[in-house]
């Protein structure tokens, strides 16, 4: 999985919580699990929103 952004939210597919990353990831693997599986990126900061 990609590092996760500043900006990015995470949904877990199996109970629905949404985390939004306040702080780029700089790991090489970033892997942030809830309900015992990887996190997905619901929203990425593609850079087009405004500040
Ligand atoms: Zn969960």
């Amino acid at each position: 999985m990609e590092p996760v952004k500043k900006g990015d939210v995470l949904v877990c597919s199996e109970c629905g919580v949404e985390l939004e990353v306040t702080k780029n990831c700089d790991c090489s693997n970033c892997e942030i699990v809830c309900c015992g599986s990887v996190m997905e990126v619901k929203v990425k900061s593609s850079g087009g929103s405004c500040c």
